[in-house]
């Protein structure tokens, strides 16, 4: 495992880290919200904006290449990171959530209908709950939630119920940013292609792409969506990769300059996929940060990332469990994502939120996007603790210490 040493040296890398001092320390514990970067990132990004910045793919000039370079060079990376046959299949967005939407408006409305069925869990982020709730609406397809049982994993009898021959799209977390349940979605996929060889699998890989390494081809999704900004890259830095069949069958989503072939004055002819899905002047500054957030992570090992932050989860949940005024709501046991999601009795996830702030610890409260998930457990909100490779096991003994502010102040 990841030494203390190993860790002390990673946390040189991030100048948020200089914020904290004794009298005032930061512990940050929102990474599933997003992560903070190490320099590399924002240096690779002022590289960018100091030497390399042009309208990308448009001109012959040097500078116009260079940021076709950086650009075309990220989705070599992205490429490579998640096991894809080819760049083609790496669409870049500005986030997971457009990715779905993209997915959404260029897919799931042109191909569902009435009698079709859409299964996604319950402990879907909005990001990929309300996106097919809205296509439901315009379709006439059915939304089949699976539930969870108490060790807040999904019974394979939910799922053996669940998919039938009806299921047009199976739109999966493979990593629940509430209760860290990491959902075999390799199965699933796999029992899917059995009873409805047509329907299509999306994996929302946001939670999990940081974590854990991700292996495309072997997971047999259809697509794959994620964010930069939670693997230690830019905000701006979204991906979504999709089979190339299933790319070049789907219309665009944004119609303008840089996806088209051919403009005519009565139509136009598209690009074919990544192009016709990448409208418009791009992020460019955003996807050059991603090549050196993928090295990072890669130069640590994910699955060392991931032995961690587990390490880091098995401690605080060990700690809190022992307490009688907390609940957590958070999956029991391994393997789970790097996050404790919790409640005090009686105090409200705000007030928890803001008495740890006061001493200089950030944890997320509200209901992380997942209103259904919390409404099956009869509450609203909760409080989040989530871990990163910066993190040390000191940051969550005084995290947990600070728990009793929270019962003096509220008690
Ligand atoms: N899916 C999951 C599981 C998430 O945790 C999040 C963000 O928290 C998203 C999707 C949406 O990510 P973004 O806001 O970067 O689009």
């Amino acid at each position: 495992m990841l030494q203390s040493s190993e860790i002390r040296e990673i946390r040189k890398d991030f100048p948020f880290l200089e914020l904290s001092t004794k009298e005032k320390p930061l512990v940050y514990l929102d990474s599933a919200a997003t992560t903070q970067k190490p320099r590399q990132v924002i240096e690779a990004m002022n590289r960018y904006y100091s030497y390399e910045n042009g309208g990308p793919h448009r001109g012959a000039h040097r500078l116009s290449m260079a940021a076709t370079e950086v650009y075309e060079g990220a989705r070599e990376a992205v490429k490579n990171f998640i096991g894809a046959n080819s760049v083609e299949e790496i669409v870049f967005t500005r986030n997971a959530t457009e990715g779905l939407n993209l997915l959404a408006y260029c897919w799931g409305l042109e191909n569902l209908k009435e009698g079709d069925e859409i299964v996604l869990s319950i402990m879907e982020h909005h990001a990929n709950l309300v996106t097919w709730q809205y296509v439901a609406e315009k379709t006439g397809a059915k939304l089949v939630y699976l539930y969870i049982d108490e060790n807040k994993e999904i019974p394979k009898k939910e799922i053996e119920e669940k998919i039938t021959a009806k299921t047009k799209l199976l739109a999966i977390t493979q990593s629940s940013n509430v209760l860290g349940t990491m959902p075999d979605v390799k199965t699933m996929i796999a029992y899917l292609r059995k009873v409805s060889p047509d329907a299509k699998a999306v994996v929302d890989g946001a939670q999990a792409a940081p974590h854990m390494p991700v292996d495309v081809k072997d997971l047999d999704c259809d697509f794959y969506v994620f964010s930069g900004h939670k693997m230690l890259a830019a905000m701006g830095a979204g991906v979504l990769y999709g089979k190339l069949d299933n790319l070049n069958a789907m219309k665009p989503y944004m119609y303008g300059g840089d996806m088209i072939e051919y403009v005519y004055e009565d139509h136009s002819t598209f690009l074919k996929a990544p192009g016709r899905f990448e409208a418009g002047t791009q992020d460019v500054g955003a996807a050059s940060s991603l090549p050196v957030a993928i090295d990072y992570l890669n130069a640590i090992g994910l699955d060392k990332i991931h032995e961690y932050e587990s390490y880091l989860v098995d401690y605080a949940y060990d700690a809190m469990s022992q307490m009688d005024d907390i609940t957590i709501l958070s999956r029991p046991t391994n393997p789970r994502g790097g996050l404790i999601t919790f409640n005090f009795k009686d105090v409200h996830p705000h007030d928890v939120a803001s008495i740890l702030d006061s001493k200089g610890i950030a944890i997320r409260s509200g209901h992380h996007c997942a209103q259904p998930l919390h409404r099956s457990f009869g509450i609203h909100f909760s409080c989040r603790a989530s871990f990163a490779v910066y993190n040390t096991i000191e940051e969550v003994d005084y995290f947990i210490k600070n728990l009793d502010e929270v019962r003096r102040l509220m008690g």
